[in-house]
């Protein structure tokens, strides 16, 4: 099987073009190519010599993924449905703030973590993404809508925590300033709760935000709404982001999904008041997305900002996310990966 040229860092590349036979400084041209130009075909690279385009393309595919679907929300967002050219397919989405464009990517093939609220449970687990599978989605989009993407965050479908190397080489690619040139700052990665890769991440000290989904502030609760507190419970979890924040002086940011009579109540505030207190950390409210055969529904308006002005009153900084994109499915806990 042909090689995914979009996988390898430009280091690795250099290296393929030494194998090659081929001076390194031409795999630093057919980097540009790929991450800045956005060409399609190796035949496009017009300063590479034909026979070199032609050995290219014999040892590697440049992974080019077709548009299965394209849906546009009111307020703008774009869900893109790709062919990830195996039969299988993954949702990635687009979505436009005052300070640039941000996009949403998958990193698995379906998720193991079985979130009792995701829609990306219950569609069973493919596979991992490979780096330039993540790559890819971004350039595609941005192909499509000839545009520059300035942020990305990994909450598309999928546990980025359990793709941990695919994920950090998809970073190292998208940080070389010789290809896409999106600072780590401009990365954020959301995790279930891996707490040893968590340790693992703090002690990388990368520049990414790192986003925890909590949900929720007592184990009992934590455990039936996400399995993988069974595995590691919330004081764990607390532990592994207190070490992390201590190590990278980070702040972290817990994502907190607001469901009616479940976990939005005046008691739960009050216990998230208590496990967070003194950390550095952000609480970012989001009122639940209604999923197909979903047994939960967004708290009210008023509970919200109740909950939210609570946090905020006993010094935990806390926002509500503004919902993008819910009209087409491509909000948060929303994103399948069949056309259904
Ligand atoms: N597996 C990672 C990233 C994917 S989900 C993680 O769990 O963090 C991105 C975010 O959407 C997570 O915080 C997730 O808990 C949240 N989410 C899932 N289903 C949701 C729903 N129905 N409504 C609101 N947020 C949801």
């Amino acid at each position: 099987m042909k090689k995914n040229i979009k996988s390898y860092n430009l280091d690795e590349l250099k290296e393929e073009f030494i194998k090659l036979g081929e001076k390194p400084y031409r795999a630093e041209q057919v980097f540009k190519w790929i991450h800045q130009e956005n060409v399609t075909s190796f035949n496009e690279m017009t300063n590479i010599s034909l026979e070199l385009r032609e050995k290219l393309d014999k040892e590697f595919t440049m992974c080019i993924y077709n548009i299965i679907r394209k849906q546009e929300s009111i307020d703008g967002t774009k869900k893109y449905l790709f062919d990830v050219l195996d039969g299988n397919a993954i949702e990635t989405v687009l979505m436009e703030y005052k300070h640039g464009k941000s996009i949403c990517v998958s990193s698995q093939i379906g998720c193991k973590m079985g979130c009792k609220f995701c829609a990306s449970t219950g569609i069973e687990f493919v596979r991992s993404l490979t780096p330039g599978e993540i790559i890819e989605q971004v350039l595609a989009v941005q192909r499509d809508e000839n545009i520059k993407i300035s942020n990305l965050v990994f909450m598309g479908i999928g546990e980025p925590l359990d793709n941990y190397d695919n994920v950090m080489k998809a970073i190292q690619i998208l940080n070389n300033p010789k290809g896409i040139n999106m600072g780590a700052r401009h990365i954020s990665i959301s995790t279930s709760g891996l707490v040893p890769k968590i340790y693992e991440l703090a002690d990388k000290d990368i520049q990414c935000t790192l986003s925890i989904s909590l949900h929720a502030t007592t184990d009992e609760l934590r455990s039936a709404l996400m399995p993988v507190n069974n595995a590691y419970n919330i004081e764990e979890l607390m532990k592994a982001c207190r070490y992390y924040i201590e190590k990278t002086n980070k702040r972290i940011s817990f994502e907190y999904a607001l469901a009616k009579d479940n976990n939005d109540n005046l008691e739960d505030a009050k216990r998230l008041v208590k496990l967070l207190k003194g950390m550095l950390c952000h609480v970012n409210l989001i009122p639940i997305n209604k999923i197909e055969n979903g047994k939960f529904t967004k708290s009210t308006n008023e509970n919200i900002l109740k909950f939210r002005d609570y946090l905020n009153d006993n010094g935990i900084v806390a926002t509500v996310r503004r919902e993008l994109g819910s009209d087409i499915d491509a909000a948060c806990g929303q994103l399948r990966r069949k056309n259904l």
